[in-house]
């Protein structure tokens, strides 16, 4: 599943290309987790001005309204200045001026929505509990610890939730809590301010680090150079059970939370 790293490193490999581009004509497949929300002819004209992320959504400006784009379990993006004849899991088509962009998602959980703007009900429905953007100045940490204060939820299925923070996914949730030394079982009340501390900067850590590796190389994903990525090579216990901790020697333990594998090192992390 893509996470917010892939997601924002397939933002960066087309957000400049595509940029000024207008949009000559948009093509829809079959049915994705949620429709369009206005036909394919009503896009074309209208120009991308720029291509953000919010958790993991991309967000493309248009000079009218935003196109709301989320890979869901197994989408991948691809920009080239022409594609070929759309596949079997080839579902969108943005054509414009600059290049084609294109979404490919096997399993359609993933969608395209517009929405006339960030404000309007359509999009506010995808965005508007997400919580803090981890790489941005707002990961505040007071604001941090005074939400999980709040949640008797284990740590790992409170950061996987998102609306405390938005992005940190499977992977990603047992690697800042190895980081951050604390047991993934813990309940998020009864972190203290200190540990707080050090798990906000393991989160900006682990994700900032992948975006910079290009994005993990889970199963289907590639980014939109049909590239992958690299940070599984170094995790430090996720996908490790039984594998010795490279801090401590101890075997990595696994355990499922909320149906989820965790893995963490039983001697490094604190209950
Ligand atoms: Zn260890």
């Amino acid at each position: 599943m893509p996470e917010l790293p892939e997601v924002e490193v397939t933002r960066r490999s087309f957000a400049d290309r595509i940029a000024g581009g207008r949009i000559e004509a948009a093509r829809v497949g079959k049915p994705l987790r949620w429709p369009l929300g206005v036909t394919p002819q009503a896009l074309v004209g209208r120009t991308v001005t720029g291509v953000r992320r919010r958790g993991k959504y991309l967000l493309i400006d248009l000079d009218q309204g935003v196109l709301l784009l989320h890979l869901g379990m197994s989408g991948s993006l691809s920009f080239a200045a022409a594609q070929p004849a759309p596949g079997t899991h080839d579902h969108f088509d943005l054509v414009t001026t600059r290049g084609v962009l294109r979404l490919n998602d096997p399993r359609r959980f993933g969608a395209v929505v517009f929405a006339p703007g960030e404000g309007a009900a359509q999009a506010v429905k995808l965005l508007g509990r997400l919580g803090v953007e981890p790489l941005s100045d707002d990961f505040d940490l007071d604001a941090f610890h005074e939400r999980l204060r709040r949640r008797k939820a284990p740590i790992k299925q409170v950061l996987l939730a998102g609306d405390v923070v938005v992005g940190v996914g499977n992977i990603y949730a047992s690697e800042a809590l190895f980081l951050a030394r604390i047991r993934p079982t813990l309940r998020a009340s009864r972190i203290s301010r200190p540990r707080a501390r050090l798990l906000r900067q393991a989160v900006r850590d682990v994700l900032a680090r992948a975006v910079e590796r290009g994005g993990s190389t889970l199963r289907d994903f590639s980014n939109a150079h049909g590239e992958a990525g690299l940070f599984q090579l170094d995790a430090m216990v996720y996908d490790r059970a039984g594998q010795p901790c490279r801090v401590c020697g101890t075997a990595v333990k696994a355990i499922r939370q909320g149906q989820r594998a965790t893995y963490y090192c039983p001697s490094c992390q604190k209950p």
